[in-house]
């Protein structure tokens, strides 16, 4: 699965000129692989932009319930628009909106709940990847947020090192990898049911080095901010996941 986070970008114009050409550069088989996650102010003219296709809809974030909670968008509400997905837990909502695990667990359950995809992001900071704490990182985020849920295909993990986000610097694909084989261990673990989910990499994944992610093993696909926004770009992403993956 290849998905698009637009974060706080796009207008309807843009939308469109984008939907067009991306539509115009890629083959309809690899679209019910692709996932975008437009702002929530976009994400109906994206839905029938994209109607008559495979390509899933998403949500950036979504709150743990609906009410009286200015500026919230529950699940309940997600579920009912058809919306396939949302990111949790991405480290712009961890840093500047203080979510903790705690709170991340809550919104996937609430998720899963409707019916739809959580994609968990989790990550470490530059510090804790030159102290050699990533694992230990990532198991805590892990097990503090989804620890005895039971879970199926419907959790998805976004592996996202924050220093790699929009930074382009990336880590060592094989690195990627073996991290990505430990995450899939850890998540059996502490899953009610042992389930093993699909892993996405994300942080600068471009056109140029996506082919290096897609070779691996244990990279199910990837998330994609900033390339994302360009259409030609995205869509070169896609087809290089297309042509390695086999799809
Ligand atoms: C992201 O923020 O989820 C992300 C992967 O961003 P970028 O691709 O720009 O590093």
């Amino acid at each position: 699965m290849i998905v698009a986070n637009w974060k706080a970008n796009g207008d309807t114009q843009k939308n469109y000129q984008w939907f067009k050409t991306f539509h115009s550069l890629v083959d309809t088989k690899v679209l019910s692989c692709v996932g975008i996650s437009p702002s929530h102010i976009h994400f109906h003219q994206l839905k029938t932009l994209f109607q008559k296709t495979d390509v899933m809809i998403g949500v950036q974030d979504i709150d743990i319930e609906g009410g009286a909670r200015t500026g919230s968008i529950s699940a309940s509400m997600a579920s009912h628009e058809d919306c396939s997905f949302s990111l949790v837990g991405h480290s712009e909502r961890r840093d500047f909106f203080n979510e903790d695990n705690e709170l991340i667990g809550k919104k996937i359950h609430s998720v899963l709940q409707h019916n739809f995809k959580a994609i968990l992001c989790i990550g470490e900071t530059l510090e804790e990847h030159k102290l050699g704490k990533t694992k230990e990182k990532l198991k805590s985020q892990i097990t503090d947020s989804i620890s005895k849920l039971n879970i199926d295909e419907k959790l998805i993990i976004a592996y996202e090192p924050i220093w790699a986000i929009g930074s382009g610097k990336t880590p060592d694909p094989k690195e990627v990898n073996s991290i990505h084989e430990f995450i899939k261990d850890v998540v059996q673990s502490a899953t009610a049911n042992n389930f093993e989910p699909k892993v996405l990499y994300g942080g600068s994944v471009n056109d140029h080095n996506a082919a290096e992610f897609f070779n691996k093993e244990y990279i199910d696909g990837a998330l994609v901010g900033g390339a994302s926004l360009d259409a030609d770009i995205f869509a070169n992403i896609v087809n290089t996941y297309r042509r390695l993956k086999k799809i």
